[in-house]
C-alpha cells in the first residue's frame, strides 16, 4: 500500500466508525492502519506511524525531536516550575497565559484548550474559575517564536517547513460587531474538522508502534 510491502491484519472490532485493519511490516511490526468505509470497502485511506507523535497525528514526515524545554529556560524559571510542580504541559501552559509563551502537545492539536478570562480581575486560567465572571476564549498564540511543540515529557519538537500544524493553531475568529476595523479578509476560516489520526487518537495521542511481542 502506498508503495510499501505490508501485511493486513484482521479487522479490529474495537472500531465501529469504519472497518479498521492494522498494517504490519515483514517483521510483524505494526506500521500503520487502513480505514475502510463501512458502506464501500473500496473507499479507504491509509495512515502510517511516524517517528514522532506530531508526525503521526499530522501524517507528516520531518518533525525533529529536540531537547527538553527546560534546557532552553533560565535556571531560576526551571527551579520555580519544578518546585511548584508545573511540569506537565497543561500546568506549564497555565503559568504562561499572561505572557506570550505557549506549549502545544499532540492531543491539544486535536482539541485545543480554551482560556477562561475574568472580566473583572483579568485572571486567566485553563479551567473555569467559579468565583470570577469569566468568559471562555480560544487559546491565542501571540508569537511563533515562543511557541513550543512538546510531548508529555516536555521534549520539544520542530515542525517541517511545510507543516500544516500552523493552520490548526489559528483560533476560530468570529466577526465582532464592535470591531469595525476588521475586514472580511482578516476573518479566518474555521478550523477544518479533519480526522487524520488513527482512531485511538479519539482518546489519547497517537502511540508509537508497539514492538513485536
Ligand atoms: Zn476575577
Amino acid at each position: 500500500m502506498d508503495g510499501r510491502e505490508v501485511y493486513r491484519g484482521a479487522r479490529d472490532p474495537r472500531y465501529t466508525h469504519a472497518n479498521v485493519y492494522w498494517l504490519y511490516s515483514e517483521d510483524l511490526e505494526r506500521v500503520g492502519l487502513s480505514e475502510h468505509s463501512k458502506e464501500d470497502q473500496a473507499d479507504f485511506r491509509v495512515l502510517w506511524f511516524r517517528e514522532t507523535d506530531f508526525g503521526t497525528y499530522l501524517q507528516e514526515d520531518g518533525w525533529e525531536r529536540g531537547e527538553d524545554i527546560w534546557s532552553s529556560l533560565p535556571r531560576p524559571i526551571f527551579d520555580r516550575f519544578v518546585n511548584e510542580g508545573w511540569t506537565t504541559p497543561k500546568a506549564f501552559l497555565e503559568q504562561c497565559l499572561y505572557g506570550p509563551m505557549r506549549v502545544v502537545t499532540p492531543s491539544m492539536l486535536r482539541k485545543m484548550p480554551n482560556v477562561f478570562v475574568c472580566q473583572t480581575c483579568g485572571r486567566r486560567s485553563l479551567s473555569p474559575q467559579t468565583w470570577c465572571r469569566s468568559v471562555e476564549e480560544p487559546l491565542d498564540f501571540p508569537t511563533t517564536e515562543k511557541l513550543f511543540f512538546v510531548d508529555d515529557d516536555m521534549i520539544v519538537y520542530r515542525p517541517p517547513p511545510t507543516s500544516r500544524v500552523w493552520d490548526l493553531l489559528r483560533p476560530q475568529q468570529k466577526p465582532s460587531p464592535s470591531d469595525g476595523s476588521r475586514g472580511p479578509e482578516q476573518v479566518q476560516e474555521p478550523r477544518p474538522q479533519e480526522q487524520t489520526a488513527p482512531p485511538e487518537a479519539e482518546t489519547s495521542p497517537p502511540q508509537p508502534p508497539e514492538p513485536p511481542q
